[in-house]
């Protein structure tokens, strides 16, 4: 069974817009626990790709299971994600006049409203995986900061810290990157590394140096088409690949 030890299988999936191919019989496997990455020219399909997964964007065909038995064909983008697979945008978006802790607090209530939310007592247990994800994303000394005044990386580490209260079994991140100094993007490196223990990651990046320090597997998606697939030194040897980025 192709399925077996997968949290993701997409198998034939096909979307058009207006005549227009995004992405053409993509086959696609992520195993559980791995930290996969996305990588592609402009166009390519990739943030058709991730609409697919997270039920924003309906395939024309082909079947998405999440899991080895859950199909994802007809859910919402809420049940989706409440069945465990967490996005984040490349834009962060938290809430800058609150503080870090009360943003990763509103995330661990999303059922509730923003004022019931911060007004209900969180159980001990749920201070305390909130402590442990602040010292994950190292901002247990910023806990009272309001998120405004934090840097954009540091909003970044908050919005995955955000993520993170929803124990979501597969996190899709777009672009994580983009715009941080070396140093948070060194830090990101070894916090995906560490993630993709618990959790499985799939991660759109163009950054390549960023890919090489964390993929074990790599998928360039080219014209809606998976080009290639494996280790980041195989996919960048590969003729076809060379030719769609540095142009022919
Ligand atoms: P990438 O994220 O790799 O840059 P996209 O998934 O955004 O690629 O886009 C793939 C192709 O599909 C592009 O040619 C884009 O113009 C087209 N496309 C994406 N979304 C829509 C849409 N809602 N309507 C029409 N065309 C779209």
């Amino acid at each position: 069974d192709v399925r077996h030890g997968t949290i993701l299988s997409l198998e034939d999936i096909n979307v058009s817009f207006d005549g227009f191919k995004a992405l053409t019989d993509l086959t696609l496997y992520i195993g559980v626990g791995e930290l996969r990455c996305i990588i592609g020219p402009n166009g390519a399909g990739k943030t058709t790709l991730m609409d697919v997964i997270t039920g924003k964007t309906r395939p024309n065909s082909g079947t998405a299971f999440f899991g080895e038995t859950l199909d994802l064909t007809g859910m919402s983008e809420v049940q989706i994600a409440q069945a465990g697979i967490g996005r984040k945008f490349q834009k962060p978006t938290v809430f800058e006049a609150l503080s870090v802790f009360e943003n990763l607090e509103l995330a661990q209530n999303t059922d509730k409203s923003v004022w019931a939310s911060l007004r209900a007592r969180l159980s001990g247990e749920q201070r305390d995986r909130i402590d442990e994800i602040l010292a994950t994303i190292r901002l247990s000394d910023s806990r009272r900061r309001p998120a405004g005044l934090l840097s954009h990386g540091q909003k970044q580490f908050l919005e995955i810290g955000m993520l993170l209260v929803q124990e979501p079994q597969l996190l899709l991140l777009d672009e994580p990157v983009a715009g941080m100094t070396d140093a948070e993007t060194e830090f990101t490196a070894e916090l995906f590394k560490s993630l993709a223990r618990k959790h499985s990651l799939m991660v759109v990046e163009h950054d390549m140096g960023f890919v090489g320090s964390i993929a074990d597997h790599v998928t360039v998606l080219h014209q809606g088409q998976v080009l290639a697939e494996g280790s980041l030194d195989k996919v960048q040897a590969d003729e076809r690949v060379i030719e769609v980025y540095l142009g022919r």
